[in-house]
Order: structure tokens, then sequence, then C-alpha cells
């Protein structure tokens, strides 16, 4: 599926949530690429069993062109967001994903954009990609956090970059406050304890972050 709508711990197509749920705004999401910087060891992608037919594997990532093809038949009244999400990493594919952010804005002015990465978009292209967000394309990013510190980072995300992910992955969040109305750290609870989610909660508020702790779901 490219384009998905979230449903109760489900991946819906669009036509199957609107027979759920016939009035009413939803999220839907783009689904452009199974590739990840990471290799997260709770990442769905590994853990989740699908039906063959509704599965989020892509077969061969989607043109920008099939991808607007699928958002232009859709039923805009019942759309409020657009969040890039997926089971990959979707700054993978940052430049299509702007033009494709430019196409939702300029078609759709009403419907808000997220983007939800693993923040390490800097060190994939080796320069600072906070701007890319900027100029009313994003409304919020959210960056997974994971953990309070560099070496637990590192074990949880088996990020190719390693031990700098962490600090550049925060620093990457700071300064998309300069171009993002939006910005969310989030970590996952059945991940990580208490404990570990206070010390992130510190750290967010000391970088002046928001953090938002997610719900694991593993179906
Ligand atoms: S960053 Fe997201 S997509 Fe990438 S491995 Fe981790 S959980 Fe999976």
């Amino acid at each position: 599926m490219i384009i998905y709508v979230y449903d109760q711990g489900e991946y819906i197509t669009f036509a199957e949530s609107l027979k759920r749920q016939p009035q009413g705004k939803r999220s839907i999401y783009v689904n452009l690429t199974n590739r990840c910087t990471c290799n997260c060891t709770f990442c769905l992608r590994s853990l989740k069993h699908m039906d063959e037919s509704m599965t989020l594997w892509l077969k061969q990532e989607p043109t920008v062109a099939e991808v607007q093809q699928e958002l232009a038949a859709l039923p805009w009244q019942y759309i409020q967001e657009v969040v890039f999400c997926g089971f990959g990493e979707p700054t993978c594919r940052l430049d299509d994903m702007k033009v494709l952010l430019a196409y939702i804005k300029q078609n759709h002015a009403g419907v808000t954009t997220r983007i939800n990465t693993n923040g390490l978009s800097d060190l994939a292209y080796g320069r600072d990609t906070a701007p890319d967000f900027g100029k009313g394309l994003v409304d919020t990013i959210s960056i997974s956090m994971n953990a309070s510190n560099k070496e637990r980072y590192l074990e949880l995300t088996r990020s190719q970059f390693g031990l700098p992910s962490y600090d550049t992955m925060l620093d990457f969040a700071q300064r998309c406050k300069q171009y993002v109305p939006q910005v969310v750290l989030t970590v996952v609870d059945h991940v990580e304890d208490s404990e570990e989610i206070k010390k992130c909660r510190a750290i967010c508020q000391k970088r002046g972050l928001q953090l938002r702790v997610r719900v694991y779901e593993d179906k």
C-alpha cells in the first residue's frame, strides 16, 4: 500500500476506512520507501505480520507521479492530515517527499502535514537538512528519540552512523524549531522504562523540545 489509514492497530486502505467510518476527517499515511538508515530492535518492519494484500512492504518504491496520482484520486473532504511514515524512513527520499509536500500544500491548503522520521537526515546527506522542512511544507515533525543516551540509542536503533547519531538527532530536532511549527520527540513506552522516560523528558526540557510517549503496538 502506498497510501493507507491507521485504524485501531490496523493499516487499512482509504476505501476500507470510509466503509468503517463514512463521516468525518482522518489522517492518511504515505508510504514512500522500505529503506532506513537504522535497524531498530523493535521495528515493525520485521515484527509485524500482515495480510499480503494489505502489506506496507513495497515491492517497488512508487514514483512521485504514481503517488500524486493516488493522492489526486482521494476524496479530500475526508482528510485532515497527511503523514509521511510507512515501513521505512521517509527522508531516504527527501527530494521526492518535498515535491509531494509542495503538491499537497498547493492543492489542499487546509490539510496539515507531518513527517515521522528517525531524525538522521543530516548524517545521511552530510549537511544541515532542517531548512528542507521549512517554507510552510511541514506542520509537524515527529522525531524518534528512543533513549536518554547515545549508547542506549545505538543499542536500540543500530543506526548505520554509529554513536554520533544520538547527538546529531537532538541537534537536528532543535534546529527544526526554526522551520517547523511543531517539533515532537518520541519514545516508545514498551521499549523504555519510566526512569529512562524521565531522563528523556529532562533532556527535552533542557533543549526546549516536546516529548511524546508513544504506545507500543506489535500486532
Ligand atoms: S527508524 Fe523506524 S523504520 Fe527505521 S528501523 Fe527504526 S523503527 Fe524501523
